[in-house]
């Protein structure tokens, strides 16, 4: 699928270090940071370092190397943030938006990971 990277989104001036992050985790691949407006006591972004727009470009091209780096830093943050089920903690909801219909705003592939609260159902049936 061809998409067009735009190095102008905010998320990309964050990895160039033009704008400032608060930091949560970062490796080689990834940079996880504390979301401007979150909506939920925690509310971390995950992203990858590399140029991809959303979900299925990311998991479309980047390596292997990339996305396990990817998954593994998500997964040890729910951990660190003491919300992960298995270690007694109460929960959390990861998100990803793409384009139009989901609402992504800003168009460099991340992962939400939202915790602290009841987050309610996902979103209303279609009646
Ligand atoms: P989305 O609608 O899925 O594209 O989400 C974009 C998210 O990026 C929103 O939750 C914004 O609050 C967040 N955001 C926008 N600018 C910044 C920034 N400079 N630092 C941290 N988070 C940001």
């Amino acid at each position: 699928m061809p998409y067009n990277y735009d190095d102008e989104n905010i998320f990309a001036k964050i990895l160039r270090g033009e704008i400032p992050n608060k930091t949560v985790v970062e490796t080689e691949h990834t940079l996880a940071f504390e979301d401007i407006q979150p909506q939920a006591p925690t509310h971390v972004l995950v992203i990858p370092k590399g140029r991809y727009v959303c979900f299925d470009h990311f998991y479309g091209e980047a390596s292997d190397a990339e996305i396990l780096d990817f998954h593994r830093v998500a997964a040890q943050i729910c951990g660190d943030l003491g919300v992960a089920p298995g270690g007694g903690g109460a929960g959390y909801r990861t998100i990803t938006n793409a384009g139009q219909d989901g609402v992504q705003e800003v168009p460099h592939y991340h992962l939400h990971i939202l915790a602290g609260r009841p987050l309610g159902r996902m979103l209303p049936p279609v009646s």
